[in-house]
C-alpha cells in the first residue's frame, strides 16, 4: 500500500506554466486518493493538487474543483448529465470496439466497476499513435455539452461525446472518466430523494460515492425534492410530441404544492414545494388525510395540491386566497380559509418507494388506499384522450373550474416519477400562453434605478412598489457580485443600485427578443447577444421559490426558441 508522502503531486504530470491542466493529473491524484484510508492523508493529496493547479494555470482552477466535486456547474444552474450505466457501456463497446458479451464478462470479474472495466480494455489495446493528452477543460466542456443535448437524438449525441473523450483517455485515464460520469449522476439521483447535504456529506466521507444510494436511502419525514412540468404552447404540439405514447391529463389545480408523509405511528409531516416544514399551517389536511385513508394503509407520500376552497359556495378560490392563510400553528378552530386537497400521486406506500413505477400503476395505489370526500379530499380530475377536441374541451372545463390549465403525463412508458426534474414527461398547458409568451420567468432582482421612472402598465401598484423596494433597500451591495452578468455598453442601463440576489419575482412578457445590452442565457442562443423581455409586467413574487429554483438560462433560450418556431410556423401559414 502507497503513503501520501509517495505521491508527489507536483512530479505526477509536467505541464508548461499558463498551459491547460491535462487530465492525466487529476486522474493520478485520485488514483493516489483512492487508495488512501485516512482523511487527512486524502484532504493533503486534494490540496496539493489544487495548489499545483492554482499557482500553474489559475484559470483551469474552477473547473478541476467542479471535476473533484463531481458537479459540472452551481446547483442553481440544474445541469445535470442525464446518461446511466447503459449508455456509458455502449460508448465502451463502440469506443474499444468490443461486444457487449465481453464487456459483461469483464463487469463481473472486475468486482461490476464500469472504470476498472474502462481502463482494463484500453490497457489491453495497442495504440497505432498516441492521442492528444486530454486537458481537464476538455473533460470540463464535454461534461457541459453532455449535459445540455436534449431531444430526440440526445442518447445518440451524448454518446457520440462520450466517445470522444473515451479514445484520448489513457492510462488510468478511462477509469477516473467513468467514474465522474457516474458519480456526478449518483450523487444527483440520491440529492433528489434525500435532499440534505447533512446526510450526504458524512455518507460521502465515509463510504465513497459507491456506497451513497445504500447509505442514504429514502426516509419517511423527509421531503422528495418534487417533480415538475415543461410549458407547452398548446394541444397539438403536445398531441405531436406524445404521438404513439399514452398519456393523461389532468386540472391543474392553483394553489400550493404539498407532498404528505404519513408514518406508521399515525404522525404526518406536510411539505412545500420547497421541502419546507408546512406540517403546523394544515391541521386540517392532517385530519383529513388520517380520516380518509383506508385502513390498510399504514405509511404513505402523497403528492398534492391545496386549494383554497369556499365551501358554502362550493367553489375553488384563486391562489391569493391560500396566501392569506397564517402559516404556523395553525388551530382548528380558528381556520377562516378552507382548503381542498388535489392528490396527483403517491410516491411511497406500505413501507414501498414506488418511485420507478410507472405512473398508471401509482395511479392505481392512489386510488385504491385512499376514499375520496368531496370538498376536504379528491383525486386530481383527469382523463385519458387522444382526440384533439375532447382534449380541447377538456381544457375549457379546467379553467372554467378554476382551474390554470392542465398537466399531460406519460402514463405506461417513461413515466417514473422523477424528483428534482422539470421533465419531459410532464407538459403544463395553461391558458394564458394562448395570448403572450409560453410561460412567465421567475427572476432574481440584481440591481435597481432610483426614483419613480416610468411604470404604466408594468404591473406594480404604488402600494406593492412600496412594499419591495422597502424590502430591497436591505439588500443594496456596493458592487456587483462577481458572477453577475451585465453589459456597461449602454449608460441609460446601467443601473443605479447592485442588490443581493434575495428573492424571486414572477415576470410575465409580451415576448424575448434578442438583445446587445442584456446579458440573460448569453452564448446559448447567439454566441454575444443575450434576451430581453418585451413589456415585462411583474405578476408577484414568489414566496414559494428560493433564489436557486429561478428560471434558468436554458429555460429561457427554450422559451425563446419556442417563441420563434410558433412565429415562423404563422409566417409560413400566411405565405
Ligand atoms: P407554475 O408557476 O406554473 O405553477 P412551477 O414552476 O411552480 O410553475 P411546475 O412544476 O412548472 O411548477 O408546474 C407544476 C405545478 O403545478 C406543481 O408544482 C403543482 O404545484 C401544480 N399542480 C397542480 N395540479 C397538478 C397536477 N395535477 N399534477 C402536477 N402538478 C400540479
Amino acid at each position: 500500500k502507497k503513503k501520501s508522502a509517495d505521491f508527489d503531486v507536483k512530479r505526477a504530470v509536467y505541464w508548461g506554466e499558463g498551459e491547460r491542466v491535462p487530465f492525466m493529473f487529476v486522474a493520478k491524484a485520485l488514483d493516489a486518493i483512492k487508495i488512501e484510508t485516512g482523511r487527512i492523508a486524502m484532504t493533503e493529496i486534494a490540496c496539493n493538487l489544487l495548489r499545483t493547479v492554482m499557482e500553474t494555470t489559475p484559470d483551469d482552477l474552477l473547473p478541476v474543483v467542479y471535476l473533484l466535486a463531481t458537479r459540472i456547474a452551481p446547483a442553481h444552474e440544474g445541469l445535470e448529465l442525464g446518461i446511466g450505466d447503459a449508455l456509458i457501456t455502449k460508448a465502451l463497446a463502440e469506443t474499444f470496439g468490443t461486444t457487449q458479451e465481453h464487456l459483461n464478462k469483464k463487469y463481473k470479474e472486475l468486482a461490476k466497476d464500469l472504470g476498472l472495466v474502462a481502463k482494463a480494455i484500453r490497457s489491453s489495446q495497442r495504440l497505432m499513435r498516441k492521442p492528444e493528452a486530454l486537458t481537464v477543460l476538455k473533460v470540463f466542456d464535454t461534461f457541459h455539452l453532455i449535459a445540455k443535448e436534449s431531444g430526440n437524438d440526445s442518447k445518440e449525441k451524448k454518446n457520440n461525446h462520450i466517445k470522444t473523450l473515451l479514445v484520448a483517455a489513457t492510462g488510468c485515464e478511462p477509469q477516473y472518466l467513468i467514474y465522474l460520469l457516474q458519480a456526478a449522476e449518483i450523487v444527483k439521483q440520491v440529492y433528489s430523494v434525500i435532499p440534505e447535504y447533512d446526510k450526504i456529506v458524512p455518507a460521502l466521507v465515509s463510504g465513497g460515492v459507491w456506497n451513497l444510494p445504500k447509505a442514504c436511502s429514502f426516509t419517511l419525514g423527509i421531503p422528495v425534492r418534487p417533480m415538475s412540468a415543461k410549458p407547452m404552447k398548446g394541444v397539438p404540439e403536445i398531441m405531436e410530441k406524445f404521438q404513439d405514447m399514452e398519456f393523461t391529463c389532468e386540472y391543474k389545480y392553483d394553489g400550493e404544492r404539498a407532498q404528505i408523509h404519513y408514518m406508521e405511528n399515525g404522525s404526518v409531516g406536510i411539505y412545500s414545494r420547497n421541502g419546507e416544514q408546512n406540517t403546523g399551517k394544515f391541521p386540517d389536511v392532517i385530519a383529513a388525510v388520517t380520516r380518509l385513508k383506508k385502513p390498510t394503509v399504514t405509511s404513505f407520500v402523497l403528492d398534492c395540491e391545496i386549494v383554497a376552497y369556499d365551501r358554502e359556495k362550493q367553489k375553488i378560490q384563486p391562489f391569493e386566497i391560500l396566501r392569506k392563510r397564517a402559516r404556523k400553528n395553525v388551530v382548528m378552530s380558528d381556520i377562516k380559509v378552507e382548503v381542498r386537497i388535489f392528490a396527483f400521486d403517491i410516491l411511497y406506500l406500505n413501507g414501498q418507494l414506488l418511485l420507478q413505477e410507472q405512473l398508471n400503476v401509482r395511479r392505481e395505489h392512489l386510488y385504491n388506499s385512499f376514499q375520496e370526500e368531496p370538498g376536504f379530499f379528491q383525486f386530481a380530475t383527469a382523463i385519458t384522450s387522444n382526440d384533439l377536441e375532447e382534449i380541447q374541451t377538456f381544457l375549457d372545463d379546467a379553467v372554467n373550474s378554476g382551474c390554470e390549465g392542465l398537466i399531460i403525463k406519460t402514463l405506461n412508458k417513461d413515466a417514473t416519477y422523477e424528483p428534482s426534474k422539470r421533465s419531459n414527461n410532464w407538459i403544463k398547458l395553461k391558458k394564458d400562453y394562448m395570448d403572450s409568451i409560453g410561460d412567465s420567468l421567475d427572476l432574481v432582482p440584481i440591481a435597481a434605478f432610483n426614483g419613480l421612472g416610468k411604470r404604466t402598465g408594468s404591473g406594480f401598484s404604488e402600494a406593492v412598489l412600496e412594499e419591495l423596494s422597502a424590502s430591497l433597500r436591505s439588500k443594496v451591495i456596493p458592487k456587483p457580485k462577481s458572477y453577475y452578468r451585465y453589459s456597461d455598453s449602454d449608460k441609460k442601463i446601467i443601473p443605479d443600485v447592485w442588490l443581493e440576489p434575495s428573492e424571486v419575482w414572477e415576470v410575465k412578457a409580451a415576448g424575448l427578443t434578442i438583445s446587445a445590452h442584456y446579458r440573460a442565457a448569453i452564448g446559448i442562443v447567439h454566441p454575444v447577444k443575450g434576451i430581453s423581455m418585451r413589456f415585462p409586467r411583474f405578476l408577484g413574487v414568489r414566496e414559494d421559490k428560493n433564489i436557486e429554483q429561478a428560471s434558468s438560462s436554458d429555460m429561457v433560450a427554450d422559451m425563446y426558441n419556442a417563441q420563434k418556431n410558433i412565429q415562423k410556423d404563422e409566417r409560413d401559414e400566411n405565405v
